[in-house]
């Protein structure tokens, strides 16, 4: 029986060899070099003004979350609209900095609905965190000017959206929200081993990102011996994180975004492929992304009664399916936050499922999969 994974990270195995050949034979594996160069390749893709280079979109979160913190005075306990359909990562880090979840609801595009984050605005509200996911875009453009004439402050967790493409201006989603985070984490879209980036709108920000990812150091190692004159004295300005990028991982990444369009191409096109071979009329609802976007299309779901009986009818088909994501919110870690009413995503959480997306599933995978949903949802009936 053939296996169709959930997701498989597809490299270019050659070029990214040679990519890291160079960091091997040049002795530079750390931060700067390829990470610098990655740095420039991507605000050259992306047109952010600025971006730095991390370990992890996790990282970049949290930094994300503690720079405002600091830089804007706020307080313990202050507000944080956030999706409760999202990885933990989004919402750990709101914890880490003492803030105070507060979980809106979604609607039918499983990204937040306006209304649901309007009525949950309070005076202490400082930030929202909209998650793009899947790459989808859904009620983006409304939240983000609700946030701007409101002063919150808007962060999006771009995790899924490494190629979310406007089409009107064939530009990068995420330029001009407060704070945009990608990660390029293995099975992301532009996948290395485990990477991210986080762009900031303000240039301060962005510089207070450099410093924070590399201990508070105010001059990185890099900076100190590019001329062949190790400067070893250097101060720390603030209480950092170790949270800064290497080249090994900038090095899978460059080859990654050279092809990341292409891919992307691939993935739409397993999509519609999809949307053609799923009949709806099975008590089968799909996601849909916005007619307006080039998604990244990190991920296809569809929202099903029997979620859990089809998970393992396909298993057992040799077909992996997989939940993004149960509901942050039921959490043990959020039990005294989970205070407001929020029904579509908990009708979603528990009927969602994604179906294999990969830049190397083939159209037969595709329709292998669709049929085999149907054929259970027909059983099933
Ligand atoms: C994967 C993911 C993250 C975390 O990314 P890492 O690079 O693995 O830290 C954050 N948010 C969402 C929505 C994700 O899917």
């Amino acid at each position: 029986m053939k296996k169709i994974p959930l997701f498989k990270p597809y490299f270019r195995v050659d070029e990214t060899l040679a990519e890291i050949k160079d960091c091997l034979e040049n002795s530079w594996t750390g931060i700067g070099y390829k990470t610098e160069i990655f740095e420039t390749e991507w605000k050259n893709y992306s047109s952010f003004k600025f971006a730095h280079f991390l370990n992890s979109a996790t990282s970049g979160l949290h930094l994300a979350l503690n720079i405002f913190k600091h830089h804007y005075s706020w307080k313990n306990n202050d507000e944080v609209i956030t999706s409760p359909l999202t990885f933990i990562s989004t919402n750990s880090v709101i914890l880490q900095e003492s803030l105070k979840p507060v979980f809106a609801d979604i609607d039918d595009s499983l990204c937040l609905s306006s209304n649901s984050v309007e009525s949950l605005i309070t005076e202490k509200t400082k930030a929202l965190i909209y998650v793009g996911i899947g790459g989808n875009t859904r009620n983006y453009r409304k939240i983000k000017e609700i946030c701007k004439s409101r002063g919150i402050i808007f962060i999006l967790d771009a995790a899924h959206m490494a190629g979310s493409k406007w089409k009107k201006t064939n530009k990068q989603v995420g330029i001009g929200a407060d704070c945009a985070i990608f990660s390029f984490q293995a099975v992301k879209n532009c996948p290395s081993s485990d990477a991210g980036m986080i762009c900031f709108k303000n240039e301060k920000l962005d510089s207070m990102a450099r410093n924070m990812s590399w201990l508070g150091i105010d001059k990185t190692t890099y900076q100190r011996s590019k001329n062949n004159n190790y400067v070893w004295k250097y101060d720390v300005t603030s209480k950092g994180f170790k949270y800064h990028g290497n080249s090994i991982n900038a090095s899978m990444c460059l080859v990654s975004l050279r092809y990341l369009d292409e891919d992307n191409e691939i993935r739409r096109q397993k999509a519609a492929l999809y949307d053609k071979f799923l009949d709806e009329n099975h008590n089968l609802e799909i996601i849909r992304h916005d007619d307006d976007l080039y998604s990244s299309r990190h991920l296809y779901q569809i929202a099903v009664d029997k979620r859990d009986e089809l998970i393992q009818y396909m298993a057992s088909k040799g077909i992996s399916l997989g939940v993004h994501y149960q509901l942050n919110s039921y959490f043990k870690i959020f039990k005294n936050f989970n205070n407001n009413s929020i029904p579509t995503a908990e009708n979603y959480s528990s009927r969602i499922v994604s179906l294999p997306m990969s830049v190397s599933l083939t159209d037969d995978d595709v329709r292998l999969v669709a049929r085999e949903i149907c054929d259970f949802l027909k059983a099933s009936k």
